[in-house]
């Protein structure tokens, strides 16, 4: 399972890549470049590719998040989702995120929403999703033993941040995978 990671983070780093590149285009104005570049077909197949892109990235993405967390969604930590993250990487991620909201509210805040803006609003959302899912796919990439469920002698499901289990008290079992 965790060489797959390795194509999905592939995918989600060009998918911040091509954003990014649009997204600039677009808010300089100077989408023509591309429109002049790409014939009608292909503009569509990289709206289909970078808009798919966001599916395909984000379920398994969503997936890992909620498995490092046991589930758990009223305690869902970003901090231990992307613990396995570099800080620049972290901070970067939540920066690229903060751009996107500012970027949608900069967008619709204008009086006139044409094709432009449109995409500039699309490809700031898809830069958010694509930082994000890297994050977390780099993060488990590089501590596999967050993913792996940890059990207690007696065989209760022990979160990751408990030395001991929180039915019988006996200490974590480790899971070999820890140790990085
Ligand atoms: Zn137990």
């Amino acid at each position: 399972m965790r060489i797959l990671l390795l194509p999905l983070m592939l995918i989600s780093g060009l998918g911040l890549l091509l954003c990014a590149c649009v997204n600039l285009l677009a808010l300089t104005g100077q989408l023509e470049l591309l429109t002049s570049l790409l014939n009608e077909d292909q503009q569509t197949n990289l709206s289909v590719a970078l808009g798919g892109g966001i599916f395909v990235v984000w379920i398994p993405a969503v997936l890992i998040a909620q498995r490092i967390n046991n589930g758990n969604r009223l305690k869902f930590s970003w901090k231990k989702v992307l613990a396995g993250c570099p800080d620049w990487m972290r901070y970067a991620a939540f920066t690229i995120f903060g751009y996107a909201i500012v970027n949608f509210l900069a967008v619709i805040s204008n009086s006139s929403v044409d094709n432009e803006q449109g995409v500039r609003a699309f490809t700031g959302h898809g830069m958010a999703f694509y930082a994000m899912a890297f994050s977390i796919f780099f993060s488990s990439w590089k501590r596999p033993g967050m993913l792996a469920t940890r059990y207690c002698p007696a065989g209760h499901e022990v979160s990751h941040d408990d030395q001991f289990c929180s039915l019988c008290g006996l200490p974590a079992a480790q899971t070999g995978q820890d140790h990085n």
